[in-house]
């Protein structure tokens, strides 16, 4: 038996009132003695057809997995938000705290409420000194939950620091208008003792109990997920870490025992940094499908955030049917990812910046490749338990060139010595084209050069040599700094020319070189390669290759548009 009493739901009071849910264990607060009589709202309206009292778990056979949070400045706004919402999500709160006059809804609240008997709503009026945006005092938050509760809302949501400021009375009132109630504890730092602030909550008795921490390391998720495991049997919990770094809670808090978490209904709506999208929960992660033999995956390193691996990754495992969730893993330290991959426990990485070379060390076995490049990024955890490391850059950079010319003799010049123009330059020395490596810091070329028995290349030189294929591994042309090309026109004297950035997919080099009427190879079929190089790894099946293409291309022409539009 888990928290709280059960709820009445605009109509008559069953006779002895509602039957409790009950805390396991708990104590009762002095505020709140145990199960209550609950009145029906006399609002003057017409009520909704329905059970005369709903518990938990009636509420809880009504929601899913996913709370929409609708936000709006104006009633009409929250209203034509809401409107849109309800078409696909059916368990949505309302971010009243947004409204500058809250009580002004209400009678629009109720209306829809009652004309869509589906949709279960929270209502939230959170105040600014706890996080929120509302600026009234604790009555003024305590009378706007009342009267959503009266409007229909099924269950109010209000702060531990409210409820710790609020008279047993006053508590009692609200709690006599039929609405569930949610205490939640929001920590807008970091995660600290989650135990402590469950303790602290406990007495009162809500139906539901949310705990809200912010994520600062990876390790952070697991601790949540630990304490939402250690006390899912004593409450219905909602337990979340919020920021980039939380993304896993999120997630697999549901399965850890959150009884559901929050989706932002749109991009740029988010009522909590790092919420996600709902329909990018719902149809990209299918956040619904996650169970307990669901393979985690991740992509990991510093930045991640605009990373398409996790939109390719998860369209990939959907289309194969694969029982798997591809996450972004963002952290600076390596240590913090590797306590991850062993508490969660993750089943494959794919490896970016910064980690690709420190990562090799904390494997049980690297691929020669691997070794030879000094870098990694694929890591599988095999059927022993044990990580192995590969990397499926080389094959990205020499499979889209294979099939064009053959590599054997082919003169090549590598712009470039980084990460990237390693795996290119050691694996199109390893399939016999000679290789010419340019770099802005010529050291750095000219050991590459040593290690891969490639040549260097003065910059003078190229406008009067001919190459088979320019590639560009340098971050020059990507989105976000100035556009431009390190070649000049006259200096593409090639047959082919590749470039590995893929945002834009029209780099200025691609550009430049259409123009002069030469083939191109763009950094997305190079980026869709070494991630369906990885999707067979991890899950031994062969890769929906044109369906990772067509998603990546969809989104990246997403994003062109929107920068195009905003400028
Ligand atoms: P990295 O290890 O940091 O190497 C960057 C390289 O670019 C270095 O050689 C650096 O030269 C050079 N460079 C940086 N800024 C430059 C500038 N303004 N002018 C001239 N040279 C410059 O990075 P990486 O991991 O190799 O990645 C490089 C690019 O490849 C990124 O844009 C990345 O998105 C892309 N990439 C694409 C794929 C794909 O799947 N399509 C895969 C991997 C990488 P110095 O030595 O002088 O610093």
């Amino acid at each position: 038996m888990k928290a709280g009493t059960a709820v009445a739901r605009a109509a008559p009071p069953r006779a002895g009132g509602p039957k409790s849910d009950g805390l396991k264990g708990s104590t009762p607060h002095p505020s709140t003695p145990g199960p209550q009589r609950i009145t029906a709202p006399t609002n003057g309206n017409p009520v909704r057809e329905g059970p005369a009292v709903a518990s938990t778990h009636f509420i809880r056979s009504r929601i899913g997995k996913i709370c929409v949070a609708i936000t709006g400045s104006t009633p009409n706004d929250m209203m034509r938000n809401a409107e849109e919402i309800v078409r696909e999500n059916h368990f949505v709160e309302f971010r009243l705290d947004y409204l500058p006059n809250p009580l002004a809804i209400i009678p629009r609240l109720k209306q829809f409420l009652y004309e869509r008997g589906e949709i279960t709503a929270i209502a939230t009026c959170r105040r600014a000194a706890t996080g929120g945006k509302f600026k009234g005092t604790i009555p003024a938050e305590l009378e706007i939950l009342e009267k959503a509760a009266q409007a229909g809302c099924h269950l109010i949501d209000i702060e531990l620091q409210t409820a710790e400021h609020t008279k047993p009375a006053q508590m009692k009132k609200l709690r006599s208008f039929g609405a569930a109630l949610i205490i939640s504890h929001h920590d807008y730092e970091a995660t600290r003792n989650l135990d402590a602030v469950f303790d602290r909550i406990l007495p009162f008795q809500p139906e539901f109990i949310k705990i809200v921490s912010t994520a600062r390391t990876l390790a952070d998720n697991v601790t949540m997920m630990r304490f939402l495991d250690s006390r899912r049997d004593e409450a219905n919990i909602i337990g979340i870490s919020m920021g980039e770094q939380g993304i896993i809670s999120r997630v697999l808090g549901l399965r850890a025992g959150s009884v559901f978490t929050f989706a932002a209904a749109h991009a740029g709506e988010e009522t909590g940094p790092g919420q996600i999208e709902a329909r990018t929960l719902r149809e990209t992660w299918r956040i619904d499908h996650i169970d307990a033999s669901t393979k985690v995956y991740g992509v990991a390193g510093n930045p991640v955030r605009h990373s398409l691996s996790p939109l390719m990754h998860n369209i990939a495992f959907r289309r194969e049917t694969v029982n798997g969730i591809f996450l972004p893993l963002q952290t600076t330290r390596l240590n913090d990812l590797l306590t991850l991959a062993r508490e969660v426990p993750l089943h494959g990485l794919a490896i970016t910046m910064p980690f690709k070379t420190d990562i090799i060390k904390h494997l049980a076995k690297t691929d020669v490749l691997s070794e030879k490049i000094g870098a990694c990024n694929t890591v599988v955890r095999a059927q022993d338990g044990k990580l192995y490391g590969f990397n499926t850059d080389v094959a990205a950079v020499v499979r889209p060139l294979e099939r064009r010319l053959p590599l054997r003799g082919a003169k090549v010049l590598v712009l470039g010595a980084g990460g990237a123009g390693r795996a290119a330059v050691f694996g199109l020395v390893e399939k016999g084209a000679e290789v010419f490596i340019w770099n802005r810091t010529a050291e750095t070329a000219k050991k590459l050069a040593r290690q891969a028995k490639a040549k260097t290349i003065r910059r003078e030189q190229i406008i009067k040599s001919n190459f088979d294929v320019i590639i560009n591994t340098t971050p020059v042309g990507m989105r976000g700094v100035k556009p431009a090309s390190l070649l000049e026109p006259k200096e593409l004297n090639t047959r082919l020319v590749f470039d590995l950035v893929y945002n834009p997919i029209d780099t200025p080099l691609i550009r430049m070189a259409r123009e002069k009427g030469l083939p191109v190879i763009t950094g997305v079929e190079m980026f869709v390669h070494q991630g369906a190089r990885q999707f067979e790894i991890w899950t031994g099946k062969p890769a929906p290759e044109e369906e990772m293409l067509r998603v990546v291309i969809h989104a990246l022409r997403q994003e062109a548009q929107k920068s195009d539009s905003s400028h």
